[in-house]
């Protein structure tokens, strides 16, 4: 497995004379560690599989470079990029199988007999696929055949990473969550460089150990999925990451204090020197939010209906004309729809541009 350094790396579909703003994949520079769980995470058309695709070498960059182990590659094949990848639809031999459709990858190398056995049988073992081994792969369930396409892509050790493009699209719900949590099991046994493709932030966060959110071709933010929860770098983030998404409001920030509505709210940190010209917002996501009774030194808003998500509650409210999301505590319940807001400050984040401040102590 290697580490993947991508320097400036750019993709425009429309040649490289174009507007960089325009590009599918605007300039990134990042590393990929070596061994790591990683989920590529965003909307459709955010320009994920052109950057999976840029790692695996289907495409050239437009401009930049990638790296594996501090090797230039940008224009090496796939197949000298040594990379596994598991697309969306099963990708097996229906003649064979199901243990020569996961050997194939490593007899087509030449691995030693004794060697394939070994790590077929690993494989198996892992997938749960042990007692279908000698099962022909035709008479198998679409699911059957993902996972068996999984074992394929996972059977290498000696890859320089797995790249895996929505390989759950066409799992069963059931399934789809018990194979998701062996992805994870997997990842720890193997110690292989893993690249998770995908638009849903359930799959991303109990897969990854970092997660690579992508909007409008850039990647905003990279992060545990706790730094993503606790503190989005964009607002993007905030709002496409946690259920509800963050509540963002644009506001008027001066020092330790936010003004939204007529209403001053303390912050935890000082913001003197916010960029002139800026648009100016504050993210707190609904969690740090309480609904409370209304009265003096609370946001006023409006109750229009309370989501029960069982643990725990979310009234949706409207403070003038944007609404928001907040927290419910366990056995109150407003006596009218108007309701006061209580903010924690050390959970609301100050937005210029949609870009996270830091502020100062
Ligand atoms: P999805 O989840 O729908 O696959 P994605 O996040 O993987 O989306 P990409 O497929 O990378 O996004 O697409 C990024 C942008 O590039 C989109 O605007 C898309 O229309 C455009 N695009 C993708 N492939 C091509 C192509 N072959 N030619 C021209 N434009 C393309």
């Amino acid at each position: 497995m290697a580490r993947i350094d991508l320097v400036d790396l750019a993709h425009s579909y429309g040649g490289n004379g174009t507007d960089v703003e325009s590009y599918a994949l605007k300039p990134v520079t990042m590393t990929w560690r070596q061994g790591g769980a990683y989920a590529l995470l965003g909307p459709s058309g955010c320009g994920k599989t052109t950057l999976l695709n840029l790692i695996s070498g289907i495409l050239t960059p437009s401009r930049g470079k990638i790296l594996f182990d501090g090797q230039d590659i940008t224009h090496l094949t796939t197949q000298k990029r040594n990379i596994a990848q598991v697309f969306q639809f099963p990708v097996i031999y229906d003649t064979m199988t199901v243990g020569q459709n996961l050997a194939f990858p490593l007899k087509n190398r030449g691995v030693p007999r004794s060697e394939i056995d070994k790590r077929v049988a690993e494989i198996a073992r892992l997938l749960d696929l042990t007692q279908d081994l000698d099962r022909k792969a035709t008479r198998l369930t679409a699911d059957a055949k993902q996972k068996i396409s999984l074992g394929r892509g996972l059977v290498r050790s000696d890859v320089a990473a797995v790249l895996f493009d929505e390989p759950l699209t066409v799992i069963d719900p059931e399934l789809k969550w018990q194979l998701r949590s062996k992805l994870k099991a997997l990842h720890r046994e193997l110690d292989l460089t893993m690249i998770y493709v995908t638009h849903d932030q359930t799959e991303a966060l109990t897969f990854a150990d970092t997660v690579v959110v992508m909007h409008d071709g850039r990647v905003v933010q990279s992060g545990a999925p706790a730094d993503l929860f606790e503190k989005p770098a964009h607002t993007f983030v905030g709002y496409f990451i946690g259920s509800p998404g963050m509540n963002i409001m644009a506001a008027e920030v001066r020092g330790r204090e936010a003004r939204i509505d007529g209403h001053t709210l303390s912050l935890s940190r000082s913001y003197d020197a916010l960029p002139s010209g800026a648009r100016i917002e504050i993210g707190v996501r609904p969690e740090f939010v309480d609904v409370a009774e209304p009265g003096p030194g609370l946001l006023a808003a409006n109750v229009e209906r309370i989501d029960d998500l069982g643990r725990i509650r979310f009234a949706r409210v409207r403070v003038g004309d944007v609404k928001f999301a907040a927290r419910v505590p366990a056995g109150f319940a407003p006596s009218g729809s108007s309701v006061g807001l209580k903010f924690d400050p050390s959970h609301v984040h100050v937005y210029a541009d949609s870009h996270l401040v830091e502020g100062a102590a």
